[in-house]
């Protein structure tokens, strides 16, 4: 599996770049911002990106999947639960002193367990609210890498206090969903650096029981 990670962005969302060597299909998860740089990386290694799949529909992860969608062809994918942040991407484009991306088609609405394909290469959707009500992780299980969005980050979890968000949904779905995970998978999450499940499970203050 081809994988790159890039920092997009002024508040540097990690936007995954993942691709088949085999028929060089890929998807693009979380393309903020910065289409160009993410292009270049796609003809890098040319590769067709076949699927957009967005984390959740907070501007800094979605702001450019209209742009790459144009560019590429590939639907948009982003959990039907986020709809009422898609409708108030102006106003946190105002929030954030960031562009407008003006309208926003998105194309399917992931459920969890359905899978997201680049070629052989194949994603499973895990449903996690709670930073978001639309919310979702990418686990390709073979590769043993979790695309947790802004659900899980390193040391930390995602803020639950802008519209839409839930503490108490969110430890749910951390503790149900993504600790249920095994602890050599790695957690790319939707900004810093990466970590693994094990070293969450032991050392992240909010999953202490
Ligand atoms: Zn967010």
């Amino acid at each position: 599996m081809i994988h790159e990670i890039l920092a997009v962005g002024p508040l540097q969302c990690n936007c995954s770049i993942v691709g088949d060597e085999v028929s060089h299909e890929a998807m693009v998860i979380d393309p903020g911002a910065d289409i160009s740089k993410i292009l270049s990386i796609v003809a890098r290694h040319g590769l067709q990106v076949k699927q957009i799949v967005v984390t959740h529909a907070h501007l800094d992860h979605i702001g450019g999947a209209m742009e790459l969608k144009t560019a590429t062809g590939a639907p948009i994918l982003l959990n039907e639960n986020d709809a009422e942040l898609v409708a108030m991407l102006p106003v946190q484009a105002q929030w954030l002193g960031m562009r407008d991306p003006g309208q926003m088609e998105i194309d399917g609405s992931p459920k969890g367990g359905d899978k997201v394909l680049a070629g052989a290469v194949s994603g499973e959707i895990l449903l996690t609210p709670g930073h978001t009500e639309g919310s979702l992780c990418v686990y390709f299980e073979p590769e043993k890498k979790l695309i947790a969005g802004d659900t899980l980050f390193a040391g930390s979890v995602g803020r639950t206090d802008l519209p839409g968000g839930s503490y108490e949904k969110l430890l749910h779905s951390l503790h149900t969903t993504v600790l249920d995970l095994p602890d050599d998978v790695v957690v790319v999450p939707g900004h810093g650096p990466l970590t693994t499940i094990g070293e969450e499970r032991e050392e992240n203050p909010y999953l202490q029981k």
